[in-house]
């Protein structure tokens, strides 16, 4: 793929017609080092967030082995991944999928019911009786606090219920696993607090050992209307968390980063083909990369990288629109970018990384992208400091 020194320098040697994603992969791999070096357990990177083969790629050079997969074509993509551990973190899951998944070597699985656990045993159960290799993580339900994308509606089981479970799946489990989730996007650390907790009086309720602990997903990332608090609290809350509770010490901890690994390492760049007033009519879209800006209000870091104008030049809040007929490919923003720009410019909208490229489809014949390697570092970053890439550096050269 051909690299360039930042989006401008793309948008000086091609004009190019399709909107482009530029990927940098080194955005991805400094995310990971920073985790490896600052969560002591196994780092799953949830699949679903984005799956390019560059990004993987960076993610494997820096170390992620295990891998969050929710879908029997996850899986048989992410089996291809040499050494690759996969956890079918979905808690329904096709009868079909279970089997398949347990035939290419999957061991590790979510459930929130009775029901999926008797799935589970069925459809891994072989001549010899139910499969004694089973690692099975059960998904609590937990507050969901400062989270964009709550997901405590759809997954995961509390109160007595989650006790009989517990219970019913350690009967059958060679290792039992606390999941969940605590929701994409979780700006403050206390959401892993509350669900620690959680956890804490679940455990004594079922009186279970335990042997991994899932803390999920939900990892922030900046974006211009989203101001996490820094990284490292997160993960200080966590241990916090983790040291009230009633398992033993050498407990396996495991996290399942989505968005907080690769949201840093896709930006879109995209043409604006007309301007009316503070409305720019860009070339992708809701239907696009742009979904979460259209439906969520999420409000990514933009610049204009097809001229140069100076810090000072006045700038105004722009809405963006979509390529498409439809009036909801609409993102309201405010982005705001110079108020010199004009249709035939470039702007690049940052951060796209997780969950961009991941639900584009083709409505209107669009959704097909050239692609590129960025050199230039994420316009938003949570990994700011030097001092972590360093600090890793110096690790590894100790070992
Ligand atoms: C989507 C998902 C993740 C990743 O969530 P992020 O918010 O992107 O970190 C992790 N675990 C499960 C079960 C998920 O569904």
């Amino acid at each position: 793929m051909e690299r360039f020194k930042c989006a401008a320098a793309l948008i000086t040697a091609r004009r190019p017609e399709k909107p482009v994603l530029g990927l940098r992969p080194h955005a991805a791999g400094r995310a990971a080092r920073w985790f490896h070096a600052n969560f002591d357990g196994d780092i799953a990177y949830a699949y679903k967030a984005n799956s390019s083969v560059f990004l993987i790629g960076a993610l494997y050079g820096a170390g992620i082995r295990h891998f969050d997969v929710a879908s029997l074509p996850e899986i048989e993509d992410a089996a291809t991944i040499p050494d690759a551990k996969l956890h079918f973190m979905h808690p329904v899951k096709a009868r079909t999928a279970i089997r398949r998944a347990y035939e290419l070597g999957v061991r590790s699985f979510s459930l929130d019911s009775l029901d999926e656990l008797q799935k589970i045993v069925e459809e891994t159960s072989g001549k010899n009786g139910p499969a004694r290799d089973l690692e099975l993580f059960v998904r609590v339900s937990v507050p969901a606090i400062n989270s964009l994308i709550p997901l405590e509606h759809k997954f995961g089981i509390a109160g007595e219920a989650a006790t009989q479970l517990l219970i019913a799946t350690r009967q059958v489990a060679s290792k039992l696993g606390i999941t969940f989730h605590v929701g994409s996007q979780t700006t403050t650390p206390d959401a892993y607090t509350a669900a620690l907790k959680a956890v804490h009086d679940l455990i004594v309720h079922a009186g279970v050992v335990v042997d991994v602990l899932d803390v999920g997903g939900g990892f922030p990332s900046r974006y211009s209307n989203s101001e996490p608090r820094p990284m490292t609290d997160f993960m200080a809350a966590i241990e916090e968390g983790i040291e009230t509770l009633p398992v033993r010490e050498d407990i396996r901890l495991m996290c399942e980063p989505g968005r907080s690994l690769v949201s840093e390492a896709e930006s879109l760049i995209a043409r604006v083909d007309t301007r009316r007033g503070n409305h720019l009519y860009i070339n992708d879209g809701a239907y696009g990369t742009l979904f979460d800006a259209a439906h969520l209000g999420f409000v990514f870091p933009t610049r204009l990288v097809s001229k140069q104008v100076s810090n000072d030049a006045p700038t105004n809040s722009f809405e963006l629109w979509g390529p498409t007929c439809d009036s909801i490919d609409h993102m309201p923003g405010p982005f705001v970018l110079p108020d010199c720009i004009d249709e035939g410019d470039y702007i690049e909208i940052g951060n796209i990384g997780a969950y961009g490229r991941a639900l584009a489809g083709h409505f209107n014949g669009y959704g097909t992208y050239d692609e590129v390697i960025l050199l230039d570092e994420p316009q938003l970053t949570m990994y700011e400091t030097d001092d972590a890439d360093t600090a890793t550096a110096n690790v590894e050269q100790m070992r």
